[in-house]
């Protein structure tokens, strides 16, 4: 992991808080706006994904199959995430939401890399840039596996997956990613 060495001091040097605060120093350099991580989030079920996100919210779409939210480095970028066998998966207690696996936003400059755990975010480590090339390259493959075996099992085709739809679809799974690693070695 990067550190960026001399940008910060005190407590905020701490790893659990690297991710944003390296993100915030970017964005801050960049254009004067100061951002703000988010610590715990709101969830809303939608129907259709509204045009314009609120901060701290996660909307859920079941029609579609689809969770959105705005980055929680605070960097304002919109996070899809399709829900689906080779996607994320939700889980809803009646009163807070999880995703699972992790998300990590290697397409927007922060790289920020969070879990959502009961409506709460819990900041991750971020990856290398082989880390995310090699975690992106198994993604695919497990794609095209899971997409043979159902092309295979069964004659139901006709909806599409969210997956197929989805902006992006990069996130790290590290117990994926240490299966991977053991295969190359
Ligand atoms: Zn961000």
């Amino acid at each position: 992991m990067e550190e960026a060495n001399g940008l910060l001091s005190g407590p905020r040097k701490r790893a659990s808080q690297h991710v944003f605060v390296e993100c915030q120093y970017v964005e801050e350099r960049r254009s004067g706006f100061i951002m703000t991580p988010v610590t715990d989030l709101n969830h809303e079920f939608v129907e259709h994904i509204p045009e314009d996100l609120k901060d701290g919210t996660l909307y859920v779409s079941l029609t579609f199959a689809t969770v959105v939210h705005k980055c929680c480095c605070g960097c304002r970028n919109e996070v899809v995430t399709p829900l689906s066998p080779t996607d994320w998966k939700i889980t809803f207690d009646g009163e807070s939401v999880s995703l699972d696996p992790s998300i990590g936003n290697w397409s927007f400059d922060c790289k920020s890399h969070y879990w959502i755990e009961n409506s709460r975010v819990r900041w991750a480590r971020r990856w290398t840039r082989e880390e995310i090339d090699a975690g992106r390259t198994y993604d695919r493959l497990a794609k095209k596996r899971y997409f043979e075996g159902r092309k295979a099992g069964s004659s139901d085709s006709s909806r599409p997956l969210a997956s197929e739809l989805a902006k992006d679809k990069t996130r790290p799974k590290s117990s994926l990613w240490s299966e991977l690693k053991a295969w190359w070695s």
